[in-house]
C-alpha cells in the first residue's frame, strides 16, 4: 500500500505575491540638467538649428564669469583767436584849426593791450554740458585803425567823373550827382575801423566704451545685458598731463583674469590720449564708470562626432553663456553650436556656419 502523502496546507502569507509582476519599462531618457534643458529650448527656437543631438549632450561644467563695460568721457577744449573788423567812426582832431593837418600828424592806429597767450592768459569756465561754445570779445585788446583809403575823411574822389562832370564837362556825373566826391565804400563813410579780437572756445566730448571679460560673450550682448555700476569717477580739472594711473587706483579688481586697471590704462593711452596728444586742444574733464555683469559659461559635449570648428582647441567641447538679459530674463549666447546651419533639414545636412550665428 502506497503511502498517502499528507495533505499540504499552504499558508497564503508565505506564498510569493505573483500578482506583482515586475514592470518592464522602456529605458527612461535621462532628464537633461537645467542648463542643457534651457539650451535645448534655445536651439529649438532657432529656425535653422537642429536640436536633436542636444538630448544626448553631456554637461561638463558651469562656471561663473564676469564681463565689464567701461565707459569713458573726456571733455576736449579747442580755442581759436579771430579778429572781427567793423567800420567805426574815426575822429580826427584839428591841428592849428585844420583837420588836414590833424590827419597829417595823427596816429593812424590806436592799439589796445597786447593779446595774451590764448591758453594761459584767459580763464574760461567749463560748461556742465558735453558740447558747448563760447565767444569772448577781448575788449582790452580792441584796436582802432584809420581807413587807409579815405585817410579818415570818409569821402573819396568819384572815379567816374572829373569834378562831377562827364562827357567833356557837359553832363553831371550820375554816380556822385555832380559832387565829384562819394562816400568811402571801404569804411562805409565812417573813416575808420574797429578791430575786436575774439576768442572762440569750443568743447566737445570724446566717448569710448570698452569691454573686458573672462568669457566669450559678444560685446553687443554685454551692452544689452543687465549690468550694475561698480565704480565711477569724475575728475575736473583734467589735462593731457594728468595721471590715469592714479585715477584707476581705486578700482577693486574682482578677478585676476580681468586686469581692469591695466586694461583701462592701455585703452586710455591708445584710444583717448594719443589721438589728440599733439593736437592743439586741451583735455578738461574726465569721467569714467565701470559696470559689471555676472553670468555663467556652460560647457558640454555631444560625442566625439562633433568637433568645435569655431575654436578647434576645444575639440569636441562646446560652450554657451547664460546672462541676465533685458527685463531680467536669462538669455543664451553661443557661437559654436555644431548644427546651426541647415539643421532644419536633418542632422546629416546640418553643418557649422558662422554666417548662421544670429546675434
Ligand atoms: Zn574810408
Ligand atoms: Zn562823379
Amino acid at each position: 500500500m502506497s503511502k498517502v502523502a499528507p495533505e499540504l496546507v499552504l499558508n497564503a502569507d508565505q506564498l510569493p505575491d505573483t500578482t506583482d509582476i515586475p514592470k518592464i519599462e522602456p529605458t527612461p531618457s535621462k532628464p537633461l540638467p537645467k542648463p542643457l534643458a534651457d539650451f535645448k529650448q534655445y536651439v529649438e527656437s532657432k529656425f535653422c538649428y537642429h536640436a536633436k543631438p542636444v538630448e544626448n549632450a553631456e554637461l561638463i561644467s558651469v562656471e561663473p564669469k564676469m564681463a565689464f563695460q567701461c565707459h569713458m568721457k573726456i571733455l576736449i577744449e579747442a580755442r581759436k583767436l579771430r579778429t572781427e573788423v567793423t567800420p567805426y567812426r574815426w575822429h580826427t582832431e584839428t591841428v592849428l584849426g585844420s583837420r588836414t593837418l590833424g590827419r597829417f600828424f595823427e596816429e593812424t592806429e590806436l592799439r589796445g593791450e597786447a593779446i595774451g597767450h590764448i591758453w594761459n592768459d584767459y580763464q574760461v569756465d567749463l560748461p556742465s554740458t558735453e558740447k558747448s561754445k563760447q565767444t569772448l570779445a577781448l575788449v582790452e585788446s580792441i584796436s582802432y585803425l584809420r581807413c587807409s583809403r579815405c585817410r579818415g575823411k570818409c569821402i573819396v574822389s568819384c572815379t567816374h567823373c572829373s569834378s562831377g562832370l562827364v562827357a567833356s564837362g557837359t553832363k553831371l556825373c550820375s554816380y556822385c550827382k555832380g559832387a565829384g566826391k562819394v562816400t568811402c565804400s571801404r569804411c562805409k563813410g565812417l573813416g575808420g575801423f574797429r578791430h575786436t579780437p575774439t576768442l572762440t572756445v569750443k568743447w566737445h566730448t570724446q566717448y569710448s566704451t570698452w569691454f573686458y571679460q573672462n568669457s566669450f560673450l559678444h560685446v553687443k550682448r554685454i551692452r544689452k545685458g543687465q549690468r550694475t555700476q561698480v565704480w565711477s569717477v569724475k575728475h575736473e580739472p583734467w589735462s593731457k598731463q594728468s595721471s590715469i594711473e592714479n585715477v584707476v587706483q581705486s578700482i577693486q579688481e574682482e578677478t585676476p583674469d580681468i586686469p581692469l586697471k591695466e586694461n583701462i590704462i592701455k585703452d586710455y593711452y591708445e584710444k583717448q590720449l594719443n589721438p589728440v596728444k599733439t593736437k592743439n586742444n586741451a583735455m578738461r574733464r574726465l569721467e569714467c564708470s565701470i559696470e559689471r555683469m555676472n553670468f555663467e559659461e556652460v560647457r558640454y559635449k555631444m560625442g566625439e562626432n562633433y568637433q568645435n570648428k569655431k575654436d578647434p582647441t576645444l575639440e569636441s567641447t562646446f560652450r554657451f553663456c547664460q546672462y541676465p538679459g533685458p527685463e531680467g530674463k536669462t538669455v543664451i549666447y553661443e557661437n559654436d553650436y555644431p548644427l546651426n546651419c541647415c539643421g532644419c533639414f536633418g542632422e546629416k545636412a546640418a553643418c557649422y556656419s558662422s554666417c548662421c550665428t544670429i546675434l
